[in-house]
């Protein structure tokens, strides 16, 4: 495996094995890699004969100044794990590598009604930064297949979605959530949970079960809201931004359920000041 620093060192690589017929897979993470971005790249050497795992914390999806601070750096150990999961080439760029022109960008993406909701709304500019360095990410390495967790949900709504509007030639797959043994989704952003907040984490995926066993025994989303809402004001730590019910066909969301094979529940908040999202589907 080897670890590449510059796009002009990678494009001519990547040239090479496309020219032998391989098929180039792309798993894009921010670093502080865990078991959830370990599944990707798997995902991704199964189907593909070549992995790229790019590692770059994207400052323009940022909204928090703290959280890109604060956010987890353990590269070395990123670079053994990668090793044992089966990744070809880890591009880990500088920033000017993807962002040289950033001064005189005007390059602006937006995503309507999409990001009035859930992430959208309590993120400003978020799923503009993804989008752009998503897409720088897909212009230098042109994959054939890219893989997103479903962790977060709406990014890869988004991603499916921006392949087809921009025609890129890419096959996207959704990859399942890796959870820890109490149900808390596996997140870089786990890392500065401090000790005994740690129990309290799981909160965020015990809602989604007991938000979608309510459901399953016919009582309506408000009511299962309420009760969400109840659980997360009996703990101090705890902060809810939404729980809401999608259809996951148009990422809309939904009080009455159409369709249990495109329903999600989906959550989000803070643990202190570290913020937490998860989902589950309803089936
Ligand atoms: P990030 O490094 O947070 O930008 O995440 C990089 C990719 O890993 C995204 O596609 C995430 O959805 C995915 N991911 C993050 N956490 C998990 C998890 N617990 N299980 C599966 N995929 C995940």
């Amino acid at each position: 495996m080897k670890v590449i620093n510059l796009k002009s060192e990678l494009i001519p690589i990547l040239k090479k094995e496309r020219s032998a017929g391989k098929k180039i897979g792309l798993v894009p993470t921010m670093g502080a890699l865990h078991g959830g971005h370990l599944s990707l790249v798997k995902a991704s050497s199964i189907e593909a004969d070549f992995t790229v795992c790019s590692i770059f914390v994207n400052p323009t999806q940022f909204n928090n100044q703290e959280d890109l601070l604060k956010y987890p750096n353990t590269f070395d150990e990123d670079i053994r794990k990668l090793k044992m999961a089966g990744c070809d080439i880890v591009y880990a760029p500088p920033h000017e590598d993807l962002y040289e022109n950033e001064s005189k960008r005007i390059t602006e993406f937006s995503f309507g009604e999409f990001e009035q909701i859930l992430e959208g709304k309590y993120r400003p500019a978020h799923f503009a930064g993804v989008a752009l360095v998503v897409s720088k990410l897909f212009n230098i390495v042109t994959p054939d297949l890219t893989c997103f967790g479903q962790k977060d949900l709406q990014q890869y709504y988004l991603i499916r979605q921006l392949i087809k509007d921009l025609s890129y030639n890419i096959e996207i797959r959704c990859v399942p959530t890796v959870r820890e043994e109490d149900g808390l989704a596996m997140s870089s952003r786990n890392l500065r949970i401090p000790h005994e907040l740690r129990p309290l984490a799981a909160t965020f995926y015990q809602c989604l079960i007991t938000g979608k066993e309510m459901l399953k025994n016919g009582e309506s989303i408000s009511s299962a809201k309420r009760k969400v809402k109840e659980i997360f004001s009996e703990s101090a730590e705890l902060k809810l931004d939404y729980f809401e019910m999608i259809d996951t066909g148009n990422f809309k969301i939904i009080d009455q359920i159409k369709n249990e094979n495109e329903t999600s529940l989906c959550i989000a908040g803070y643990l202190n000041n570290i913020r937490l999202i998860d989902n589950v589907n309803y089936n």
